[in-house]
């Protein structure tokens, strides 16, 4: 269904030809997953006999009739007409007998839609372009009509053509015309449809819709609330139909699924967008292993086949592993650099600020090595790093060059001892050139410090053309063992749930639930793809005591609020649990897109506005009055600050 793509492509020439070509290839490339099924009836109930991007040698003679998009007019002899399948060209009439037909086509402004009928027929010899997949004939127009003309366009519909993300998503549906947002929401709903039959014909999953209209609940991300004509009452939207799959599940629906849109009221971060969806599975008399070899079934299953085989099992990780060598719970996998714990090696040190660490019950020192980074890395890359450490860790990091001192001092070299010095060539594996960062403190704290420098550094050396992750290699990893609890941050004598309050403790450390709560592991596990937390699960609590206890008295959260599910839990739930991908995550990176925003028909921008109709919007007082909600107005002041973060001036 894309080679339309690829054939638009190649038959046009512009200054961004070699990303264009790539963004094609990579369409047509998709066209594989298409041709596994029956090809699809593209003509069928609609006013053409035939797609734009169809018609070759062997329709030569056939009377046709298309619609589309006049896309490019040659000296009044040639129109480039385009649909959702591909380019055709088209040759308008000149004769006197055609003038009404010649003047639709030669005075409608680009962009204008048309419908022409006429004969499919050879390009004269020498005017064949191979570049373009219907290169070999033209269509001799009998009759044309406009169907709707097209006013000066705020950009053109060209991918190659730069403009702002503001702009693009001020006038999204035109940006959709491009061919990358046709690729990746056509890519998108193919991924979808095989995950549907995955689930459904293959393995019996119900796919079953919930209610988006809900109420808060306690635990997990912020809610966006809707006001309800019963005075100071409110829904809630869903965060996720977490609770509803659960009672599905009670209700002995067995294996539910849903393509389900949830709703996080999280400000504005880059990769996540206040509405989004989620691919959400619930099973009964399933564990940890059931759940992820669905998913794997489910990936491999539905993953475009020009995109790489999927290879199963994926791996898996502890959580302490992960922290410990990658310092996050989603490390990218596709490149080494791991943290190495060096404490050991400088239990004697000179160096002030190691051995103030060391002498903290968690203190470690720990380091990573870049390889080649003495190369690579210029000093003020160096002094970027150290200044990120201390801005957002407030720690010291240390530039080691353990073979090459290079003209870049480090400021510890001359208190490093031999031994050492030998110690941690052995233990990083250094080699000549490299360089080692260097730092101390808490060790989960230090770890997560560690963890983005060598995401820092990887992008600097990417950034001076070292490769070292593939952009074709899909690296999928299982975090696993979690803990089940975490400190808050805001005051950590108190607990919050790692994953969220329904999720069951290990087995083995139900233990320790009643003793030492922060001790136990869960039944949670993580799905990870090159870095990014695509999926996330866990086994649930389905005994009502168990969750009763959690709710109360370890995260002392009003169990009043979840009354019902506490009930349920009671009349027979199945044992059970479930998984939810992030749908929009996975299709940026299967995509490869450089936001999530451009694998979404409509999103919101960073600040989670709609920048084409203006949402959210001011309601009139009167309207609110059913309500019984008034508008507290913002100071002069506030005005003011919230005015200089419009999204119009500061969303692009
Ligand atoms: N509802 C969970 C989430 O959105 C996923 C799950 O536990 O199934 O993260």
């Amino acid at each position: 269904m894309f080679c339309w793509l690829s054939r638009l492509c190649r038959g046009l020439s512009t200054p961004t030809r070699r990303t264009t070509q790539l963004i094609w290839s990579s369409a047509s490339r998709s066209l594989v997953l298409s041709s596994q099924r029956k090809i699809p009836e593209l003509s069928s109930f609609v006013a053409r006999t035939n797609t734009c991007g169809e018609l070759r040698s062997s329709h030569l003679g056939q009377e046709v009739t298309l619609c589309g998009w006049i896309q490019f007019r040659r000296q009044n002899i040639f129109l480039v007409l385009r649909d959702f399948h591909g380019l055709v060209q088209v040759v308008i009439p000149q004769d006197e007998s055609a003038a009404s037909v010649k003047k639709i086509l030669c005075e409608a402004p680009m962009e204008s839609v048309v419908q022409v009928s006429g004969t499919v027929i050879s390009r004269p010899p020498g005017q064949k372009n191979p570049k373009m997949p219907t290169g070999e004939i033209e269509i001799k127009v009998k009759t044309a009509k406009l169907l709707n003309s097209c006013k000066k366009l705020p950009f053109e519909i060209k991918d190659f053509i730069k403009k702002t993300e503001a702009l693009r998503l001020q006038y999204r549906y035109l940006d959709l015309r491009s061919v990358q947002m046709q690729y990746n929401l056509r890519l998108r709903s193919q991924m979808v449809m095989k995950m549907r039959e995955y689930l459904c014909n293959l393995h019996g999953f119900v796919d079953v819709e919930t209610p988006t209209l809900f109420k808060r609940t306690p635990g997990g991300a912020k809610e966006f609330v809707i006001p309800s004509r019963e005075p100071g009452k409110f829904y809630s939207l869903p965060q996720s139909p977490q609770q509803f799959k659960q009672l599905l599940m009670v209700g002995g629906l067995d294996r539910y699924f849903q393509v389900a849109r949830c709703y996080r009221d999280e400000g504005s971060r880059p990769d996540r967008q206040p509405e989004f969806t989620q691919i959400d599975i619930e099973m009964s008399f399933v564990d940890q292993t059931g759940v992820q070899s669905l998913i794997e079934g489910l990936l491999q299953y539905s993953w475009p086949s020009d995109k790489g085989p999927v290879v199963v099992p994926f791996p898996s990780m502890p959580f302490a592993e992960a922290l410990a060598s990658y310092g996050t719970d989603k490390p990218d996998t596709r490149f080494g650099m791991k943290i190495v714990d060096i404490s050991d090696m400088f239990r004697n040190t000179e160096v002030g600020f190691l051995q103030d660490a060391l002498s903290k019950p968690q203190g470690t020192v720990k380091a990573i090595c870049i390889r080649k980074g003495a190369k690579y890395l210029k000093r003020k890359d160096i002094e970027s790093i150290r200044k990120f450490a201390a801005d957002h860790f407030n720690e010291e990091v240390l530039p080691i060059f353990l073979k090459t001192n290079e003209n870049w001092n480090s400021p510890v070299a001359k208190f490093i001892m031999e031994e050492q010095g030998s110690g941690l060539v052995k233990l990083l594996e250094t080699q000549e050139e490299d360089v080692v960062l260097l730092t101390a403190g808490e060790h989960k704290r230090a770890c997560s410090l560690m963890g983005k420098l060598r995401l820092e550094c990887a992008d600097l050396l990417e950034a001076r053309g070292v490769v070292l992750r593939d952009p074709a290699l899909f690296s999928f990893l299982w975090v696993v063992d979690f803990p089940l609890f975490l400190p808050k941050e805001e005051n950590p004598q108190e607990l919050e749930s790692a994953h969220h309050p329904f999720t069951a403790p290990h087995p083995s450390d139900i233990h320790l639930l009643y003793t030492e709560p922060h001790k136990v592991r869960s039944q949670h596990y993580d799905l990870v793809l090159n870095g990014n937390e695509i999926g996330g699960g866990s086994i649930r609590i389905h005994n009502s005591e168990l969750q009763h206890y959690v709710l109360a008295t370890v995260l002392k959260e009003d169990v009043k609020l979840l009354s019902h599910l506490l009930q349920a839990l009671d009349y027979g739930a199945p044992p059970h649990g479930g998984i939810a991908l992030g749908l929009d995550r996975l299709m940026c990176l299967v995509t490869g897109a450089p936001s999530i925003r451009d694998v979404i028909a409509f999103p919101k921008s960073f600040r989670g506005h709609d920048l084409m109709s203006n949402a959210p919007d001011s309601i009139p007082p009167e309207e609110l009055k059913p309500y019984h909600i008034q508008v507290s107005w913002p100071t002069d002041a506030e005005t003011e600050k919230s005015s200089s973060n419009h999204p119009c001036r500061s969303e692009s």
